[in-house]
């Protein structure tokens, strides 16, 4: 048995605590702040909810089960496409598309962190750096204090300290891209445009993404706009009339899910290129501190669920081998998480372009049958050993 330091409480180091747990080992989560997550809506593919299910967490009891990626013009207003995610998708992904309000998430896995012997939860604990012999790697805290263990994880998100040290590739990329949030109860919405689906409504310049969560209590509003900021900013409020203003490109319906939003909270989105090594002998990275990426494939946090199981299984040994089972963890998911980054960036030529390039994806998105769609999510959405090449 070995005791591991996890630096970071959000979803990808609780994750990891549980995942080493069940494996016997003892752990310490050291958070800079509260253990707690806000912000809105989340969506779990069937990868994600197969990693949660090899978690022992369940979240269909305050999931909301979406039948469909619903793909809109959102100048024209017109339907362009849909991905079904009933039927084939669950038979084939072997597993549901789940949306989940991410606090409903985080509880869950807060409560089985807390519910384990086997893991401490250190709260108001931030983490400057980590230093590491033969044998122990700890956490330098801001007090000077360090907590040591056999091995540490860093999970501490894009802006991770144990990444600056270990990978030291400087502050994350400005991506230039808004995305304004709001959450809409879901009695607000005429029952008309009460879709149990993940909508896309893609505009020039902008798109605005929509699907209810918390047992369909709420509508998750996500719009995103190219305004090329250069400052990175997280959960800042932002006047409705200001996204209404960046969204008027819009068609009538979306505008008309746009104008209930209230209380709008803006971020500049932030990624990174993919780096081949993120491991430094008795320290490794896990989700966002590893592989960032913007949101537009609903995946950091399925990846970050997938690191950790991965994790987990590869550290049945003794503590002298933690190092080299991190290596084995590291070139597993390297080639897997890189794609789904680099499509991540990609997809904003997807849902931004005007005129004759939007008419170009439409048409190629429109004479795409069911099936073909589910053969392009497969690698990403079907995959059942979380190791497996990309
Ligand atoms: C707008 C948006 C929509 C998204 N939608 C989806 C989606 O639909 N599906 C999906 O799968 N993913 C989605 N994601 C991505 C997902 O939110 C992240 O990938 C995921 O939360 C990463 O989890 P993490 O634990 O690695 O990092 P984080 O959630 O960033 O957690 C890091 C934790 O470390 C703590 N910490 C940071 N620094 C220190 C320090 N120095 N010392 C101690 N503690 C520290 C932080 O307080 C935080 O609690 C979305 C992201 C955005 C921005």
């Amino acid at each position: 048995m070995a005791e591991l330091v996890v630096v970071g409480g959000g979803i990808g180091g609780l994750s990891t605590a549980l995942s080493v747990a069940r494996r016997g080992h003892r752990v310490v989560v050291l958070e800079r702040g509260e253990f707690a997550e806000f912000g809105a809506g989340i969506q779990l593919a069937a990868n994600g909810i197969h990693a949660l299910d090899r978690l022992g967490i369940d979240v269909r009891a305050s999931a909301v089960h979406v039948d469909e990626l619903r793909f809109m013009d959102g100048v024209t207003g017109n339907h362009v496409a849909s991905v079904p995610l009933t039927g084939e998708y669950e038979r084939r992904f072997r597993n549901p598309y789940l949306v989940v309000h991410r606090g409903d998430l985080y509880r869950l896995l807060l409560a089985a962190c807390r519910g384990s012997a086997e893991i401490a939860l250190r709260a108001n604990t931030y983490v400057t750096g980590y230093e590491q012999d033969g044998a122990t790697a700890s956490a330098v805290l801001d007090t000077g204090e360090r907590v040591s263990g056999d091995a540490l994880v860093g999970a501490d998100g894009i802006r991770s300290s144990i990444r600056r040290q270990l990978v030291g590739d400087g502050p994350p990329r400005i991506s230039g891209i808004t995305v304004y949030r709001a959450i809409v109860p879901m009695a607000d919405v005429p029952p008309s445009l009460r879709w149990p689906a993940v909508t896309w409504w893609a505009g020039p310049g902008c798109h605005f993404v929509h699907y209810p969560i918390a047992g369909g209590e709420f509508l998750n509003l996500a719009a995103s706009d190219d305004n090329g900021a250069t400052e990175a900013i997280a959960g800042v409020d932002v006047p409705a009339s200001l996204v209404l203003a960046r969204l008027s490109g819009l068609a009538a319906t979306p505008r008309r899910l746009l104008e209930l939003g209230r209380d709008w909270k803006s971020w500049v989105l932030v990624d990174r290129p993919p780096v081949a090594n993120w491991t430094d002998r008795r320290v490794t990275l896990l989700g966002d501190a590893a592989h960032p990426m913007l949101h537009y494939a609903a995946q950091g946090a399925c990846q970050a669920l997938e690191d950790a199981v991965l994790l987990g299984e590869l550290l049945d040994c003794a503590a002298a081998e933690l190092g080299q089972r991190f290596e084995k963890y590291n070139a597993a998911r390297r080639e897997r998480t890189a794609r789904i980054q680099r499509i991540s960036l990609e997809s904003i030529k997807l849902w931004h372009p005007a005129g004759a390039a939007a008419a170009a994806r439409n048409a190629a998105l429109a004479a795409m049958s069911t099936a073909d769609f589910h053969d392009e999510l497969a690698w990403m959405h079907g995959v059942r050993e979380f190791g497996a090449a990309a």
